[in-house]
C-alpha cells in the first residue's frame, strides 16, 4: 500500500488518499470521461484501490458509464458523511446518484455542491482519486483545484487546431495553481479501415502542446467503436495501450501504481 502524501491538512474523508489525478479538458466531447473513467478502470487492473469523482454536476456522465446495482448515494445521519456507490471495487461518486438534482445552477452553488461531495464523501484508503473535471477553465474549476491538492493533471483533447487553443488555457491554469501536467491523451486521433489509416480531424495538436509547455508524455488514443460502446453500456474497459501509459506517468512523480 502507498504512503499518503496529501498530508493532515485535508478534510478528514481525504485523508487516507494518496493521490488525486485530474482528468481535465477544455471542451465538452472530445473524450474526457471516456479517458477518465477508463484510466481509473485501468488504475485498478493494475491493482491500484481507485475511487472516480465526477465534477461534471451540469452533464454527469459517470451513471451512463459504469453500471453499479445501488445508484443512489447513501447519507450517513450521525456523521453527515456520503458513502460511495461502487462498481468493479472502484468507488463512486457523481451528483448524477445524487437523486433528484437542481437542472439550473448558478457557478457558487455547483462550486459549494462538487467541494460538499467531494470533500464529505467517505474515500477510505484510495491509491488514486480520478476527478473528471468540468470542461473548461472557469471559476467552478479553479476553485476545485483549490480546494484539493492534485498530484497530476492529464489533459484530453483532439487533434484539430481549435482544440489546441483551449488545451493551452488549461495548461497554463494548471501551472498557476503547480500541478504538474504528465500527459495529453490526443483523442479520437485516427481510425483503421480498408487496410489504411485516416485522420479525420487532422494531425499535430496534441504534438505542439508537448513542445510548447513541455509537457513529457503524449498519447493518441484512436477512434474505437468498441470505446464508446461500452461507455453507452457502463462496462468500463482496461486500455492498457494507451491508459496504462498514462498510468505510468504518474510513477515519474515518484507516486505508487
Ligand atoms: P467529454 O467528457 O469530453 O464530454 P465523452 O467522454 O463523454 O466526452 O465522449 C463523447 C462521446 O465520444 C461519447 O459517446 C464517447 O463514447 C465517444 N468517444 C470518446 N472517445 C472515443 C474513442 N476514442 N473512440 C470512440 N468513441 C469515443
Amino acid at each position: 500500500p502507498s504512503k499518503p502524501i496529501l498530508g493532515a491538512d485535508l478534510p478528514k474523508c481525504l485523508q487516507r488518499v494518496s493521490n488525486i489525478v485530474a482528468v481535465s479538458s477544455c471542451k465538452g466531447g472530445v473524450g474526457k470521461s471516456t479517458v477518465a473513467v477508463n484510466l481509473a478502470y485501468t488504475l485498478a487492473g493494475m491493482g491500484a484501490r481507485v475511487g472516480i469523482f465526477d465534477a461534471d454536476v451540469y452533464g454527469p456522465s459517470l451513471p451512463t458509464m459504469v453500471s453499479p446495482e445501488n445508484r443512489l448515494l447513501e447519507m450517513i445521519a450521525e456523521t453527515k458523511t456520503i458513502l460511495p456507490t461502487e462498481y468493479l471495487g472502484v468507488k463512486l461518486i457523481s451528483f448524477g446518484f445524487a437523486g433528484q438534482g437542481r437542472a439550473i445552477m448558478r457557478g457558487p452553488m455547483v462550486s459549494g455542491v462538487i467541494n460538499q461531495l467531494l470533500t464529505t464523501t467517505e474515500w477510505g484508503e484510495l491509491d488514486y482519486l480520478v476527478i473528471d473535471m468540468p470542461p473548461g477553465t472557469g471559476d467552478i474549476q479553479l476553485t476545485l483545484c483549490q480546494v484539493v491538492p492534485l498530484t497530476a493533471a492529464v489533459i484530453v483533447t483532439t487533434p484539430q487546431k481549435l482544440a489546441f487553443i483551449d488545451v493551452a488555457k488549461g495548461v497554463r491554469m494548471f501551472s498557476k495553481l503547480k500541478v504538474p501536467c504528465v500527459a495529453v491523451v490526443e483523442n479520437m486521433c485516427h481510425f483503421d479501415a480498408d487496410g489504411k489509416r485516416f485522420y479525420p480531424f487532422g494531425r499535430g495538436s496534441g504534438s505542439q502542446v508537448v513542445e510548447q509547455f513541455g509537457i513529457p508524455h503524449l498519447f493518441e488514443l484512436p477512434i474505437k467503436p468498441a470505446l464508446s460502446a461500452s461507455g453507452d453500456s457502463g462496462q468500463p474497459e482496461v486500455v492498457a495501450d494507451p491508459l496504462g501509459e498514462v498510468a505510468k506517468t504518474f510513477q515519474d512523480l515518484g507516486v505508487c501504481v
